[in-house]
């Protein structure tokens, strides 16, 4: 397996976020490190994955930096970068860090208060299109103002940059599961990212069995990624969501697709 949407960020970094948060059986120095996923990645048996760099708000500087260098110990984990797509210097960036060996990057429009169609970013798409990297979006609500980050606005975007492959992250939440839906069957180039929607532990996320069945059907299982959402979770509701994927009436094929060879080949079309 080859899972995509893991956090991680120095020693103690998420142990501070989960003791503001309130969530004390995470609160170790451990969490959301490099080495505590890697045992994660055994326990459920994954051989590759893919770390997120951490956001400003939990590094200040240098978050893409620290990833490059700390991956050079993990050869199964690959980074994306997290960026602001809509700084002067977002191109250059992103050329850079691809440069340094990461493979797509994140984007967080309610995080980086980015609005996704800002034709400001439209420098940053060419960029990306261009590279022939993965630009993962963050949808689903969280927080800001709803008409800026919509998954309906990705739409434009993929019209717009017709190569550029767009990993529509948590496939818009449940309340935006069918504008999500609307642009996957829209546009080839773009992926529906199943992280965090199989079980219930996040009700604004849960998507219900019979929608994963319409977006098996009408999009299929070669544009549908799994993702862990490490260490937003834990060791049994991973295991739980793999046991779920794989007991689906779907073929062998769909299953190896989704938990992996669809991630692996959106990664390796550019190389
Ligand atoms: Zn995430």
């Amino acid at each position: 397996m080859f899972i995509n949407h893991c956090h991680v960020a120095p020693n103690g970094v998420f142990e501070k976020e989960f003791r503001r948060a309130g969530i004390p059986d995470r609160m170790t120095s451990e969490s959301g490190t490099l080495e505590a996923l890697s045992k994660i990645m055994e326990s459920l048996e994954i051989t590759k994955a893919i770390a997120f760099a951490p956001f400003p708000y939990q590094i200040a500087t240098g978050a893409n930096d620290w990833l490059c260098d700390s991956l050079k110990k993990y050869p199964n984990i690959k980074g994306f970068a997290t960026l602001n797509p809509k700084g002067t210097e977002a191109p250059l960036l992103l050329d850079y860090y691809i440069g340094q060996g990461l493979v797509g990057c994140k984007i967080h429009p309610p995080v980086f208060k980015v609005r996704i169609n800002d034709p400001a970013l439209n420098d940053f798409y060419a960029k990306a299109q261009k590279l022939n990297i993965p630009l993962l979006f963050h949808t689903g609500v969280h927080g800001w103002q709803l008409n800026q980050y919509m998954p309906l606005l990705l739409d434009e975007v993929a019209q717009k940059f017709p190569s550029l492959k767009i990993i529509i992250e948590h496939i818009g939440g449940i309340a935006f599961f069918d504008q999500a839906l609307a642009v996957l069957q829209n546009n080839p180039n773009c992926y529906a990212g199943i992280t965090g929607v199989l079980s219930y532990n996040n009700p604004g996320y849960y998507i219900p069995n019979e929608k994963i069945n319409l977006l098996i059907k009408t999009v299929g299982s070669e544009r549908i990624i799994y993702g862990l959402d490490y260490p937003y979770g834990s060791l049994e509701n991973w295991r739980k969501e793999i046991e779920i994927i794989n007991a689906w009436k779907i073929s062998e094929d769909d299953k190896l697709n989704i938990l992996g060879r669809t991630l692996e080949k959106v990664i390796d079309s550019g190389k």
